[in-house]
């Protein structure tokens, strides 16, 4: 596996895998990686020639007070599970190799990221649409790879691809998960024995949220309420949203029809956890 720190010998690899007539993926990831990362790694590996995996903790879109500094990193275990899956390059550039100090240009996108996780990170999407588009111009892949754990991220770069024009193919995979049920995130290293345990109202709220749309549930309202007073039988959770928004808008819906994003973040102490689920109606 090719380990690349700079923009040069990642386009200059690219450009002799084209040349050879290899399809290129792309994974991007802030590092830290666990078995939701290595889906999404093993899924671009089935599908493309070659795969470029980027570890970046990227700075932009993290807001001031959030955790940038605190973030977990460790570059080497990162580089044995993408080895073990079968990815032929990681792009691991500094913040200055991908932001030149006077770097003023910004993707910045309108609508979808009003609401969710938008609403209290106002930066956040602008920074990921930055980084993205800068990935893909650097490593031009036919193929991207995003986790429908960050379904609103996901939202966005697929509208992002189609605005722009980028002319990849985004992929959307499964949210992996413990055992019991917690989505795998690299931020659940930050919580303590009591935090994980209590971190777990989040996928049973999830569970919930299907289960009373199995039942007939309709009611947009209704069901973020009954999912909120469940999430506030748990002392230790405090509920920056839940929402239920139109799949591919982003938008609040009142009636629960057509495609349907239920998504949710959740403090449990000091960390902020996400997790959604999806359905067609
Ligand atoms: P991150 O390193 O958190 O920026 O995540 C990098 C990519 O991995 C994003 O596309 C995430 O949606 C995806 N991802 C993170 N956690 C999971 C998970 N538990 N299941 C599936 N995909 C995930």
């Amino acid at each position: 596996m090719i380990i690349a720190s700079t923009i040069e010998e990642v386009r200059a690899q690219v450009c002799q895998w084209k040349k050879e007539g290899f399809t290129i993926g792309l994974v991007p990831t802030m590092g830290y990686l666990h078995e939701g990362h290595a889906s999404l790694a093993k899924k671009a590996v089935s599908l493309c020639d070659k795969t470029v995996a980027s570890v970046f903790v990227n700075p932009i879109q993290f807001g001031p007070t959030e955790d940038l500094d605190a973030y977990p990193r460790d570059f080497s275990h990162d580089c044995n599970i993408l080895a073990d899956c079968g990815i032929d390059m990681v792009f691991h550039p500094t913040p200055e190799e991908m932001y030149a100090s006077d770097f003023c240009t910004y993707v910045d996108m309108e609508h979808l990221t009003t609401q969710l996780c938008g609403k209290s990170r106002p930066i956040h999407f602008r920074g990921v649409c930055t980084v993205v588009s800068k990935l893909f111009h650097i490593v031009t892949p036919d193929k991207a790879f995003f986790g429908e754990k960050d379904a609103q991220q996901l939202a966005v770069v697929r509208r992002m691809v189609r605005d722009l024009s980028f002319g990849i193919e985004i992929v959307g995979c499964p949210i992996v998960r413990e055992a019991d049920g917690l989505a795998k995130s690299s931020r659940n290293t930050y919580l303590n024995s009591e935090e994980r345990q209590a971190a777990l109202i989040l996928s049973k709220t999830v569970n919930l949220g299907k289960s009373l749309i199995e039942k007939g549930q309709r009611d947009a309202n209704a069901l973020t309420a009954a999912m909120k007073e469940n999430i506030l039988t748990e002392p230790l959770a405090r509920i920056d949203y839940v929402d239920a928004v139109d799949g591919v808008t982003m938008q609040p819906v009142s009636q629960l029809k057509g495609q349907i994003l239920v998504a949710m973040a959740v403090y449990i102490g000091k960390t902020r956890l996400i997790d959604n689920f999806s359905v067609t109606l």
